[in-house]
């Protein structure tokens, strides 16, 4: 398996702390690629797909999970949506001129909200303020809010590439006995070792190479490689969904005036077409006529 586009999970024996890892390349370059993103946007950008497959793989669930803040600043919305099997996808909308811009700075009053819809059973939403400087920060008290569990993430960008770390105290239930004076000062003393990692090396090492350099005393446990890629799960079917949900009449309306009606997946540029015959077709195979109300498609 490739050294980028992948995710590792691992433990760290006898400390009560596990870790998840990942370095992102082709799977972030294919989303930069789809829209002329300001470089400040794409920082931020691949910093959250990096989160996404870090908590992916940390918040267990079987379905997907989308991580999205909406501000009122320069940058109005990010959205990175991960599948529990790490297929990607992510988008940013943006307004005006972001040089030299940080995070907080681009959004300004945000708020952060991390979704989850499994493909069995209720869907759920944790939101959190954008209180902290940084996108580490608001994640780290998303799982002291919600998980109540001492989180450690470590987001990094450049040269075309985005990963990040994230290191967690080990569930209670998770069967690992510890005494919780030891497992606060082991957790004191990881998170230190952590805190040494730079951009450099995460950014150009292997997931075994880093994780030695941080813990070389530590005797790690490390899990195979998963794979991540870019994937859109836009298809024709769910914009022909969307459509119906709009409602006949102004589908209609569309129709007439422009002979046909296009739609475009903001995520990954795919275009579908609708014709008259296409849009009649709409309502013949669907028991209903929409409730009118309008929906963003995709
Ligand atoms: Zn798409």
């Amino acid at each position: 398996m490739s050294e980028t586009d992948i995710s590792h999970r691992f433990i760290i024996n006898d400390s009560g702390v596990r870790g998840q890892w990942t370095l992102l390349d082709a799977s972030y370059q294919t989303v930069l690629a789809k829209h002329d993103y300001p470089l400040e946007v794409q920082s931020v950008l691949g910093e959250m797909m990096a989160a996404a497959i870090l908590l992916s793989s940390t918040l267990k669930f079987e379905g997907s999970m989308i991580i999205q803040a909406r501000g009122e600043g320069v940058v109005s919305l990010l959205t990175v949506e991960c599948t529990h099997d790490h297929k990607l996808r992510a988008i940013a909308r943006w307004n005006g001129d972001t040089q030299d811009m940080d995070f907080r700075a681009m959004l300004g009053q945000a708020t952060l909200a991390i979704t989850i819809t499994p493909l069995q059973g209720e869907r759920y939403q944790g939101i959190v303020p954008l209180d902290g400087d940084t996108l580490s920060e608001c994640l780290e008290h998303y799982f002291q809010q919600s998980e109540q569990l001492s989180t450690q993430i470590q987001l990094f960008h450049g040269n075309n590439r985005a990963g990040g770390l994230l290191v967690q105290v080990l569930p209670t239930h998770s069967g690992i006995k510890i005494d919780p004076q030891q497992q606060r000062e082991e957790w004191e003393r990881i998170t230190t070792l952590a805190r040494t990692l730079t951009a450099e090396e995460l950014l150009n090492l292997d997931c075994a190479t880093v994780l030695h350099r941080l813990f070389h005393e530590e005797t790690v446990e490390l899990f195979p490689a998963e794979a991540v890629i870019f994937e859109c799960s836009c298809s024709r079917q769910r914009t022909a969904d969307a459509l119906i949900q709009i409602g006949r009449p102004e589908l209609e309306e569309i129709i007439a005036e422009q002979g046909k009606i296009e739609v475009t997946c903001q995520y990954c540029n795919e275009l579908y077409r609708f014709d008259s015959v296409d849009v009649a077709m709409l309502f013949t195979n669907s028991a209903t006529d929409g409730d009118g109300e309008s929906k963003t498609i995709n």
